[in-house]
């Protein structure tokens, strides 16, 4: 009998089996950014209460991510560029730790419960700046 996947070893498969579907995403995303915009709907929180869901900017950020315009994708939804690159991190740390077995592995928990708390405080952020009139999204 098979011994089951650990955590670890199931993402890392995921994310490789994933990786080029995400390429030729980006690809299509940083040619036809502009015209995918058009095609989302607005975001029915924001429409009605002029408050920003958790996900407000998010599009915006993965086009801005797709023509590697990164301070403009972490203006808009700074998840997106740390999702991606907690991503890449995390390839590159586990192929190097099955290749040298040096590592331990990556502390998965840790860059989840920082990305919840990004998403929570990006949300709380723009929110709070509408309501004094600020910029939500910084320098853009
Ligand atoms: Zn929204």
């Amino acid at each position: 009998m098979r011994k089951p996947l650990s955590a670890e070893e199931t993402l890392y498969r995921l994310g490789l089996a994933l990786l080029p579907v995400f390429f030729f995403a980006a690809v299509f995303v940083a040619f036809s950014g502009q015209e995918l915009l058009g095609w989302m709907p607005p975001c029915w929180v924001h429409e009605r209460t002029g408050l920003y869901c958790p996900g407000c900017g998010a599009t915006r950020a993965v086009v801005a991510l797709a023509r590697l315009h990164l301070v403009e994708s972490f203006c808009y939804h700074p998840f997106i560029p740390y999702t991606a690159l907690i991503y890449g991190l995390f390839l590159i740390w586990e192929t190097l730790r099955r290749r040298f077995a040096v590592l331990h592995p990556f502390p998965i928990f840790p860059c989840i419960v920082a990305g919840i708390v990004l998403l929570v405080l990006q949300c709380v952020w723009k929110n709070a700046a509408v309501l004094n009139g600020w910029n939500p999204f910084f320098v853009l």
